[in-house]
């Protein structure tokens, strides 16, 4: 899980193939309330990650 303007996700590395970011075997999701989104996952029994660099799970 990223914030929206992690540079993860919306700088574009030079070694990054076309598709990067919105194709291949991810799925993307967007939401603005982070608990609602965390329990979408639980209820599909998926597993999720925060990002160590952007911390979504903190509160600024
Ligand atoms: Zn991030």
């Amino acid at each position: 899980i990223h914030r929206a303007q992690c540079l993860c996700i919306s700088s574009k590395a030079k070694n990054v193939p076309f598709g990067g970011f919105t194709q291949r075997s991810y799925k993307k999701i967007c939401c603005d309330q982070l608990d609602s989104l965390i329990d979408n996952l639980k209820s599909e029994g998926k597993k999720h990650k925060c990002c160590q660099k952007c911390n979504p799970d903190k509160i600024i």
